[in-house]
């Protein structure tokens, strides 16, 4: 059984009281304890983050981890699985950082349906630099940016991610850890791309707690069909980020279908091919 004090770090926890990347780091945790319990040793996870309050996640976990840049946390980890694809990678991005800064490479991530893991801490608003509207803000949002409201409407990133090919498309909520931990797991089991779109209060500059606990509700085998992609969609409008509706949480999508390292490396990489074995591509190309 794995002892997840095995996980702690030396870093000083510097995120401010009652913030909801606590349940993220939490749920994270327990995932990882458990996955290591089934059997995929800790050393071969690499977590990597962007820019932004949820990154200071990886000072939190001891693990391979890796600090990437703005909105660049998909090519990051593409480039880390690719390399040694025994390895099990899982990205974490702000909202900001995944949909507004870095919103292509999400995009064609998920298009290639190459196997990694993106967690997104969704908490509608710009922490670190103290309180600007991002992509998932809701019409009106008054902040630092917009003190007479945000004019404009946000972004869907459940319907962004089913539309640009993801074969894994969930949403959790910070505060109900239980259920993301089992989304965190049953995404790094998946394979293809897995998307899990995380409601996370930002306890100083947008409080949605309340808010939260009201409207939530789990997607669950009587009431959402995960592997059709209609249904997918009609859930995923059920509430377009910035109205008083029902907010299911769970599993949308999830289906089978090739990985982008299945097609890349199809007639062109030997099968037997370890990493870091460059001279036998070389070999094989040249
Ligand atoms: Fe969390 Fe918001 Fe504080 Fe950042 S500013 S640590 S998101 S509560």
């Amino acid at each position: 059984m794995t002892k997840l004090k095995e996980l702690d770090t030396y870093a000083q926890n510097t995120w401010c009281p009652g913030c909801g990347n606590f349940g993220i780091l939490t749920a994270v945790r327990k995932a990882l304890g458990e996955l290591r319990d089934e059997g995929t040793d800790l050393h071969k996870f690499v977590i990597a983050s962007g820019i932004g309050c949820h990154a200071k996640i990886v000072d939190y976990l001891n693990v391979n981890t890796f600090y990437s840049i703005h909105g660049r946390v998909p090519p990051a980890i593409s480039g880390i699985k690719l390399a040694n694809p025994n390895l099990v990678v899982i990205g974490h991005a702000g909202d900001g950082d995944a949909y507004g800064e870095g919103v292509a490479h999400l995009i064609f991530a998920a298009k290639r349906n190459i196997n990694i893991n993106m967690i997104i801490h969704n908490n509608r608003v710009y922490g670190l630099t103290t309180g600007q509207f991002t992509p998932t803000s809701p019409t009106g949002f008054k902040g630092r940016s917009t003190p007479k409201g945000s004019p404009e409407e946000p972004i869907n990133p459940i319907e962004l991610m089913l539309s640009s090919g993801a074969s894994f498309v969930a949403r959790g909520y910070a505060a109900r850890t239980g259920l993301l931990k089992e989304l965190i797991k049953a995404a790094v089991k998946h394979k293809g791309f897995s998307f899990i779109d995380v409601l996370q209060p930002c306890h100083t500059f947008f409080n949605t707690y309340d808010f939260y606990n009201e409207k939530t509700y789990e997607l669950t085998e009587e009431n959402h069909d995960p592997t059709s992609y209609e249904q997918a969609m009609v859930k995923a409008r059920e509430w377009p980020y910035e109205t008083e509706e029902k907010i299911p949480i769970g599993t949308f999508y999830q289906v089978e279908k090739p990985t982008y390292e299945e097609r890349l490396s199809k007639g062109r990489i030997p099968a037997n091919m370890t990493p870091g074995d460059i001279k036998t591509v070389l070999e094989h190309h040249l």
